[in-house]
């Protein structure tokens, strides 16, 4: 027997009319690629992206299952554009400025784009690598006429040109809830990278997990200002789950220093805001190098992409009264799965243990199915300890790579097996240990890198900390500690290895310290061990 309740299809415009007819009047804050900080409300958001809408389709063509790429900062253009785009069943196919040309040129013809939008800032690359799109339409360029470049990309449409050209009358179409929307690839740290397509329903239903209370906890007298590129696994969900809830939205841009972090947190009164461990560092140097300024207004803090420190999450929490969320997530998994917010029944916690809790990457978010099992396949017992291979499942999770890639990722039973490897506590919490091929072995032992770069970074003078295995002729393979000193500061490295000891076991205790003047990043703003690894290939510890 089926239920008598109505068809209402997860589309992800729906988003947009309940902002529009609920939260019409409530802002949204661009940082503008032009400099100006611009401002409107949810209800000409909505004008703009049906006009949009309907000049894609009249204009440039676009239809049910065409893919166009974006390569964009966070404003409000970038998320008319969306709107407009998916709500007519085409894809939008986020791009990554911060890859290499040849990866953008890989990912953009395997996906098939058909046009590509894009910011000012990126015209150049386009046209360094225009020739060797050859799928490419046009590009519309998002600013107005007064801005437009003088460009060679071929078939270049200023975006407010385009806009005009469309009825702000235009009536979304319905389709099937399970329509692919969106489309971002992993960034390709093995092999290349790997295309992620998102539905409708998997976004919205990802949108309200990520409203709950127990997750983002999202109000709409919350001020919320995504950090997190939309390039960067839909800006964890934040463009869609900010409108759902009717919260304000502060856009920053291109500018992500720790300056123009802290005026837009502060001008705009921002409560919650989002981003990789990286910005965070900028932001609190800046706060170390200004003492007066403080963090009045911002009550939450979303850390993840990579471990969450314990240096910046005390600093935040006891320096500027600012509550830090650790979470823990993936493109493949529309991003989020895990937050550490404080779990009922846990209140009595004595604050030690608590704040070990805390620093874990997190309790699975309502829709994420989550265990950790060995190479077999068998589950692993959750009690803080024995580490695994951690899989996930639930609708807001890949089951598939795009064009069958990477098919090795997912099991018959519908598990997606996330390369990370995990702990669970007996609470839930769940605490990475290492990526799998990051993990160092040693003697046959698991030795956790991400554990050692936490500790290392409490070490004062220690601006950035990375662990590698070096190979090793009695143990297979050794902890090298790589360390980036913080500007004008001196440490040692018997300091740094002083920091450690009665933190770590004493096996885990890494061969060596080589200061480094930069460690490498990942286009998405993380420790890229791949590389440090080839940097270091000669590298012969002293104990080999
Ligand atoms: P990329 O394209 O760089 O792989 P993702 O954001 O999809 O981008 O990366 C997901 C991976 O990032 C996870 O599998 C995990 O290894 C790492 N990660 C994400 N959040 C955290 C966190 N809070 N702590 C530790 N690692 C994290």
């Amino acid at each position: 027997m089926k239920g008598l309740m109505q068809d209402w299809p997860l589309l992800v415009h729906r988003i947009l009319d309940h902002a529009r007819d609920w939260h019409g009047a409530q802002e949204i804050v661009s940082r503008t690629v032009e400099g100006p900080i611009h401002r409107y409300t949810y209800r000409d958001l909505d004008r703009r992206a049906r006009k949009l809408s309907d000049a894609v389709v009249k204009r440039l063509g676009i239809k049910l299952g065409d893919v166009v790429g974006t390569i964009a900062w966070n404003g409000y253009r970038h998320m008319e554009t969306w709107y407009a785009i998916m709500g007519q069943g085409a894809v939008v196919h986020t791009l990554n400025p911060r890859l290499f040309p040849e990866q953008l040129v890989y990912i953009i013809n395997h996906a098939e784009d058909r046009w590509i939008f894009t910011d000012l800032t990126f015209v150049p690359i386009l046209e360094g690598i225009q020739d060797k799109l050859p799928n490419i339409k046009g590009y519309v360029i998002m600013t107005d006429t007064g801005h437009m470049p003088d460009t060679s990309l071929k078939n270049a449409i200023c975006y407010e040109d385009l806009l005009e050209e469309g009825d702000e009358g235009l009536q979304w179409p319905q389709f099937d809830e399970n329509t692919a929307c969106g489309m971002c690839y992993t960034s390709g740290t093995t092999g290349n990278p790997k295309g992620v397509l998102y539905s409708h329903r998997s976004n919205v239903l990802h949108a309200m997990a990520t409203c709950a209370g127990d997750a983002l906890g999202l109000r709409s007298t919350d001020t919320i200002m995504p950090v997190v590129p939309m390039f960067h696994a839909n800006a964890w969900s934040l463009t869609f789950s900010a409108p759902m809830a009717g919260a304000k939205i502060v856009m920053p841009g291109a500018k992500m220093d720790g300056a123009s972090v802290y005026e837009l947190l502060e001008t705009e009164k921002v409560s919650a805001t989002a981003a990789v461990p990286t910005i965070w560092l900028m932001l609190l140097q800046y706060l170390e190098q200004n003492p007066d300024l403080k963090l009045p207004h911002l009550e939450q803090v979303v850390i993840g992409g990579s471990a969450c420190p314990e240096a910046m999450m005390r600093s935040f929490i006891e320096n500027y009264e600012s509550d830090v969320i650790h979470a823990w997530g993936m493109t493949e998994m529309s991003p989020l799965g895990t937050l550490g917010t404080r779990k009922g029944g846990l209140e009595g916690m004595d604050n030690g243990t608590w704040w070990q809790t805390k620093l874990k990457q997190g309790r699975p978010a309502f829709t994420i199915e989550m265990k950790i099992t060995d190479d077999n396949g068998n589950a692993l017992p959750h009690d803080g300890e024995t580490f695994g291979r951690l899989k996930v499942r639930g609708p807001g999770i890949a089951k598939a790579y795009l064009k069958g890639d990477g098919a090795e990722n997912f099991d018959n039973e519908g598990w997606f097996d996330t390369g990370d490897v995990s702990t669970i506590d007996e609470h839930g919490y769940m605490q990475i240990t290492d990526r799998a091929k990051d993990v160092i072995k040693s003697g046959g032992e698991w030795i956790s890198s991400i554990d050692i770069e936490n500790f290392a970074l409490g070490c004062p003078g220690v601006a950035e900390a990375a662990v590698i295995g070096i190979a090793h002729p009695k143990w297979d393979e050794r902890p090298l500690l790589v360390i980036v000193k913080k500007p004008g500061e001196d440490v040692t490295k018997q300091q740094v290895l002083g920091s450690l000891e009665g933190k770590i076991v004493k096996w885990w205790m890494p061969d060596d310290v080589a200061f480094v003047d930069e460690i490498p990043h990942t286009a998405t703003g993380k420790i890229s061990k791949l590389t440090l690894r080839q940097q270091f290939e000669d590298y012969r510890l002293p104990t080999a």
